[in-house]
């Protein structure tokens, strides 16, 4: 039987640790750090994760105040305001909820948020950064898909990690992150010829291609450890990208939806908002 890996109690004691980090640097600088989201329409997904991020802010004591606009909003004034707040000294952090209108550029608009505060890790000097193996802001999710292997099952170098989908957001920077940790890695995708095959050679297997229970016990090799990044509502329930009850009898580990990847993402977010406001005052990791 796997290993059922608690993404809610990891992210408990990294958020627990902030917390603590946060309360002795206000008591030496006189503010917290400070986190702006801006959330444009009104798509009830975007509207549900934007109010936990509020909440996990609130509750380790970071400020943060979100921005909300209808979907109508022109890219030109959301360019102005993220600029605005670039200027903010009050604010360390930016995040734009995505996904974005299709009328607005989304490129554009994180090319906008100042690197420094770009607690997404989603400007292309991070990006970049990040190709070259020295970002301080890494995409959130990938940063918490590193941090729940390595606290759960530990080693990452040697392994072979095949990552099923390759998102900007998601896929391309958990690739990245898995090879500077020294896993061979491959990357498939809805042209992926053998995907079947590919999938059931991998030590790590991240499905983020966002399709139900879409990996199942027989794609996966015995001891796989099998990491869920798919959200997919269906009926009003939430499910997964893996077979949950299928794959868990063959992984040697693996998260469930909800519950693994989900609650480190925001967690990684808060990391992220200390980490741009310690740097504000020359703190650097
Ligand atoms: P995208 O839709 O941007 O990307 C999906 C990727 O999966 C694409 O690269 C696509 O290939 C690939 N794909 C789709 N269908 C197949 C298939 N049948 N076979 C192989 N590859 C396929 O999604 P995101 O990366 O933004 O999100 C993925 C999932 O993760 C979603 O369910 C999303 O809700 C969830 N998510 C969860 C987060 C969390 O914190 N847990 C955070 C962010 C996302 P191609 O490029 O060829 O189109």
């Amino acid at each position: 039987m796997a290993l059922i890996i608690d993404g809610n109690a990891i992210s408990k004691q990294i958020r627990d640790g902030i917390k603590c980090e946060i309360e002795g640097l206000r008591h030496k600088f006189g503010r917290g750090p400070g986190l702006a989201v801006i959330l444009v329409g009104d798509n009830p997904a975007s509207q549900l994760y934007v109010g936990r991020k509020s909440k996990a802010c609130s509750e380790v004591g970071i400020y943060s105040e979100v921005k909300k606009f209808p979907g109508e909003i022109s890219e030109s004034v959301l360019i102005d305001l993220i600029e605005e707040l670039n200027r903010d000294k009050t604010i360390d952090g930016i995040l734009v909820q995505l996904p974005l209108p299709e009328h607005i550029n989304e490129h554009r608009i994180m090319e906008a948020i100042s690197p420094q505060k770009d607690v997404d890790g989603l400007n292309p000097v991070n990006i970049g950064n990040l190709v070259l193996n020295c970002a301080t802001l890494v995409p959130c999710t990938a940063a918490g898909i590193i941090e729940l292997i390595q606290r759960s099952v530990k080693e990452i170098k040697g392994k072979h990690s095949v990552i099923i989908g390759r998102s900007n957001i998601v896929g391309k920077p958990t690739a990245l992150m898995l090879l500077h940790h020294h896993s061979t890695v491959t990357i498939c995708h809805s042209r992926t010829k053998n995907l079947n095959e590919i999938a059931k050679q991998a030590d790590i297997l991240v499905a983020a291609l966002g399709r139900p229970k879409f990996i199942t016990r027989d794609m996966v090799k015995e001891g796989v450890i099998a990491i869920d990044v798919g959200i997919n509502r269906v009926d009003g329930k939430l499910w997964g990208d893996f077979d949950f009850e299928g794959v868990k009898e063959v992984a040697s580990a693996i998260t469930p939806v909800p519950g693994g990847v989900g609650p480190m993402t925001v967690a990684m977010l808060l990391k992220n908002t200390l980490l741009a406001y310690k740097s504000n005052y020359k703190i650097f990791p």
